[in-house]
């Protein structure tokens, strides 16, 4: 136990040492690749079941770096990549509790990889540029802080590009694929449903809408048939644009799905629904 302990702990000071990028991939287990419903803001704040699942899976895979696409950034003409080795965090959510706004989550960036990174998407001929000014969002610090608490993990984050169809975000995690076997987990940040508008605000427990469950039971019976490119075809599912009035929080889910091996089984990390229509279904892919 002491000697994993301390195998995860050298791994994590290498990749922060800026190593990561560069990291060999020797030795290195092949990774999982993630898709988390990120939820309301709340859920930093929170002790029960879907912070307590996010915590479970930290505890269950240590990666050498994480790389996030989150629904909450988008970037006109290009994919951008973070590449700051001190990303700053980004408050980007209006009239929640004011301790919301203190929490912090000083994770080391990894500007090699970055780069690693934006010559692979390059390559695929997907445009990509580095930049080392922007800090990660509330998509991405928030489910990292509950499943990666010490903060020692370098994050680098990806953005969607405006406008991308699923299809173009499935290229981004193929192109990102070969990370997996490197140490590097993939995490796509988003939410399997995702309507402000219909949001039973007042009542976390509320039970879900039916219009919300079918959507959801629509995505889940295509993952569990491993129907990964069928997914694709969610503006057909029932009730798609009531789900997503717009499709940012969707789309890091065929980042995920893109970056699948031939191997992955669809894992369940967490099931349930918050404020009676905001899927928290989130799951792994691996081996
Ligand atoms: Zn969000």
């Amino acid at each position: 136990m002491s000697a994993d302990l301390n195998r995860r702990e050298v791994l994590q000071a290498a990749a922060a040492a800026g190593m990561a990028g560069v990291l060999g991939g020797k030795g290195a287990a092949v990774m999982p690749a993630l898709f988390v419903s990120h939820g309301s803001p709340m859920v930093a704040l929170e002790t029960d079941a879907y912070p307590q699942a996010m915590k479970a899976f930290g505890e269950s895979v240590a990666p050498r770096a994480l790389v996030v696409v989150s629904g909450h950034w988008e970037t006109l003409n290009e994919v951008r990549v973070t590449a700051s080795a001190a990303p700053p965090l980004i408050y980007d959510f209006g009239g929640f509790p004011e301790p919301l706004y203190r929490l912090t989550y000083p994770s080391p960036g990894a500007p090699e990889l970055a780069r690693d990174i934006v010559a692979r998407l390059d390559a695929a001929r997907l445009t990509a540029v580095a930049d080392v000014a922007r800090g990660l969002d509330h998509g991405t610090w928030i489910p990292l802080r509950l499943a990666y608490p010490a903060a020692r993990t370098p994050v680098v984050q990806v953005s969607l590009p405006w406008g991308a169809s699923a299809a173009d975000v499935a290229r981004m995690g193929e192109a990102l694929r070969p990370l997996r076997a490197e140490g590097v987990l993939l995490v796509g940040s988003g939410g399997l449903t995702h309507n402000l508008r219909r949001l039973a605000w007042r009542d976390k427990a509320a039970p879900a809408e039916a219009w919300a469950r079918e959507f959801d039971g629509w995505v889940a019976e295509r993952l569990a048939a491993r129907d990964f490119v069928g997914v694709q075809s969610w503006t057909s599912a029932p009730h798609a644009r009531l789900a997503h009035p717009t499709a940012e929080h969707l789309l890091p889910l065929f980042f995920v799905l893109g970056a699948a091996l031939p191997e992955d089984r669809v894992t369940p990390v967490f099931e349930g629904f918050h404020y009676a229509t905001l899927s928290m279904r989130s799951f792994a892919l691996r081996g």
